[in-house]
């Protein structure tokens, strides 16, 4: 963050930014530790930090309470997983970025212990794993208790899930001391990351943004089997409470955790200047894109445990241990071309093509623009030259655009879907530009067409996923009215494995039962956006015929006030599914997917059977707790009886049914003077309309 220099601020300015950056650090902790899902990457979250460092410098007597730099880590977020009190607190580290930063370290370090010129500082140098950092407390030998960090006092308890790594013995081998926390990394593989984000993929299942939140997330699990399920490994750096510290140096205690059975990082080194230290620097540097595993810097510490003991803690952390970060790989190249990728609920998704560039070893080629609106931020367009990072993060950004004030046609984001040439359109307030050709669209054609078999809509029994698949990829099921055509593909059907006689009869029987749909699943099975089942249900009841509905769609679409407004009027519908609906049959694709579909099935008319009954016409509010039934349930019992079910009580509610629990509807109704009754009461008139 480019800040003002300090000295030019003024003090109302500083205390302004300081708390603006409390809390914006504040949350992206939060986001980063609490909830494994950051925004930022670190490398922006750490200039986040040496700003806040800078300016409480500069203006001590402005530092806060809830300052950046007396918090470690975030508190933990409401968690299933019981909480565990550290012993002995785990801390953060500070950080350097430059190698006159670590330098001063050195020479704070020397100052500090008064040593004499000739007096050598021994250090010890590993690389800094991208993981989650772990307490392992063992106690004569066996593991007792796994916790994370949380805020650095308060873990979460882990012990189930860290039985499923394998680096993480339950019992140590050798002369182990009475009581000995190992403190290190939770992480996973680069490898074993991609693997599982594939994994994840295939499954519909959250991507994961990089290794380390993958790592969070499999450990973090309530249930301990499904962190079995995922690779996570371990690493030792160092220790917290232990009876007895087995050394007098870092190195002797490293190496002896390692000899009971704990891996440590296979660079781990110890070195006796700073040249040598920023020697390893560069060597991890340059060894970092073929290592397995992410790390994001290089960990110091003064390897003396007495010298660490005088040197003691600052704040949050040691004064005896220093991360040296990587900057952010960045490299420059150009923008090819920028092409649209259609997801499975027709989102168009803007990709950036690269003229192929190594950053931090690897070669990227294309890197998502996420929307319309971070190409407008960034102003690109194929041509441009622009800066690609890889951070922490494995998947690369682009973070700067450098010809973006040379003169060269704006990118048009395309208002046609490039799969099927529908209309792509966003919603008032939406970033996300989408296609409405859901029916058409091949991007988007298999998930509508289980959208259209499903439960809620026309509910077709034997026809499953696996099933639509199968027949999509054969080419049989091009629109949903193809499901209607299936038993012409009878002896296909059969000769397919898995297929027999009695089998496909029941398909064929199961389809042939929908040959005249409820016009509202039907409805609702279009997949059109906003137009949910009740949605659907509200519009069939006013127009009864789907045709009807068209027309009206249509006509409000073409700027007939009269036909928006007898839209708009029914209960339950707004302006943006007369929009959604006006949208979809502007296509003529989906008019002509629709009008197939009538041509196959006909929906009775849509009437809503009204019995007579005591409450024919009435409004009737359902509150409190019922017993016997749902409060859906409840209404469309309502509607079946010719009432009007609602959510609240006015002067216009005729009946107030009321079960255990209820509060100010209850108390409204009784001062407007409403007839009240129980559940008992409602299931009577229910019994007697019959
Ligand atoms: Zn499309």
């Amino acid at each position: 963050m480019a800040g003002q220099a300090p000295v030019d601020m003024t003090e109302a300015d500083a205390a302004n930014e300081l708390m603006r950056l409390a809390r914006e650090i504040a949350k992206h902790n939060k986001l980063y530790h609490a909830k494994d899902d950051p925004e930022i990457t670190d490398q922006e979250f750490d200039a986040l930090v040496r700003r806040n460092a800078e300016l409480e410098e500069a203006f001590p007597h402005l530092v806060r309470e809830d300052s950046p730099s007396k918090v470690v880590g975030h508190e933990i977020a409401a968690s299933p997983l019981s909480k565990v009190t550290h012993e002995v607190r785990m801390m953060s580290l500070d950080n350097a970025f430059s190698p006159e930063e670590v330098e001063d370290w050195v020479s704070r370090v020397r100052r500090f212990l008064s040593l004499g010129e000739g007096e050598e500082v021994a250090i010890t140098a590993e690389d800094k794993i991208d993981g989650l950092s772990c307490s392992l407390r063992y106690e004569n030998g066996k593991l007792l208790r796994a916790a994370t960090r949380g805020d650095g006092q308060v873990g979460e308890d882990v012990t189930p899930n860290v039985a499923q790594i394998p680096d993480i013995p339950q019992k140590l081998s050798g002369d182990v001391p009475e009581v000995f926390e190992i403190r290190g990394e939770v992480y996973m593989s680069k490898a074993d990351f991609h693997a599982l984000n594939a994994a994840q993929e295939e499954a519909g299942g959250k991507l994961f943004a990089n290794p380390r939140n993958a790592a969070a997330g499999s450990l973090r699990q309530k249930d301990a089997s499904v962190t079995a399920k995922r690779p996570l490994k371990f690493w030792a750096h160092g220790w917290g409470a232990a009876s007895e510290v087995p050394g007098a140096t870092q190195e002797e205690v490293v190496r002896k955790i390692e000899g009971w059975g704990v891996p440590v990082s296979p660079l781990f080194t110890r070195v006796h200047d700073v040249a040598s230290m920023l020697a390893h620097y560069d060597r991890i540097g340059r060894e970092r894109p073929d290592l397995p595993y992410e790390i994001d810097g290089v960990v110091y510490k003064v390897d003396r445990l007495d010298w660490q003991q005088r040197l003691g803690f600052v704040a949050k952390a040691p004064r005896w241990a220093l991360a040296h970060k990587f900057p952010a790989e960045q490299a420059e190249t150009t923008l090819e071309a920028i092409n649209i990728q259609v997801g499975r609920t027709g989102k168009l998704t803007p990709v950036g093509r690269l003229a192929p560039v190594l950053v931090g070893g690897v070669t990227v080629t294309n890197v998502t623009l996420h929307n319309r609106d971070e190409i407008a931020r960034l102003g690109v367009r194929p041509g441009d030259r622009v800066v690609v990072q890889r951070a922490g993060d494995v998947i690369p950004q682009l973070v700067d655009n450098l010809t973006r004030d040379v003169e060269r046609e704006p990118f048009n984001f395309p208002d046609h879907c490039p799969e099927c040439g529908s209309e792509a359109v966003a919603e008032e307030g939406e970033v996300d530009v989408r296609c409405t050709g859901g029916l058409i669209c091949p991007a988007q054609r298999t998930e509508r067409l289980k959208h259209f078999v499903s439960r809620g809509a026309l509910d077709i029994d034997g026809l499953g996923e696996k099933t639509i698949d199968q027949f999509f990829a054969l080419g049989w099921l091009e629109s949903p009215a193809d499901i209607f055509r299936l038993h012409q593909r009878r002896d296909a059907i059969l000769a397919l494995e898995g297929w027999q006689e009695r089998s496909v009869d029941k398909l064929v029987d199961s389809i042939e039962a929908r040959r005249a749909p409820d016009a509202a699943r039907l409805l609702f099975g279009l997949g059109i956006r906003h137009v949910g089942a009740v949605t659907a249900r509200d519009l069939m009841k006013h127009f009864h015929e789907l045709p009807a509905l068209r027309q009206a769609a249509e006509a409000a679409r073409a700027g007939d006030e009269e036909a928006a407004a007898s839209l708009t009027a029914i209960d339950g519908i707004g302006g943006a599914v007369v929009e959604a609906l006006g949208d979809f049959f502007h296509e003529d694709h989906n008019k002509a997917v629709w009008d197939d579909i009538l041509s196959e099935v006909t929906p009775p008319p849509y009437i809503v059977e009204t019995k007579e009954s005591p409450v024919s016409g009435k409004t009737v509010v359902f509150t409190g707790k019922l017993e016997t039934m749902s409060r859906d349930e409840a209404k469309a019992q309502a509607e079946r009886l010719g009432a009007k079910a609602s959510g609240s009580v006015s002067a216009k509610t005729d009946l107030l049914v009321a079960g255990p629990g209820a509060g100010s509807k209850l108390k409204k109704a009784a001062e407007l003077g409403i007839e009240v009754i129980d559940e008992a009461g409602w299931a009577e008139i229910v019994a007697q309309a019959g």
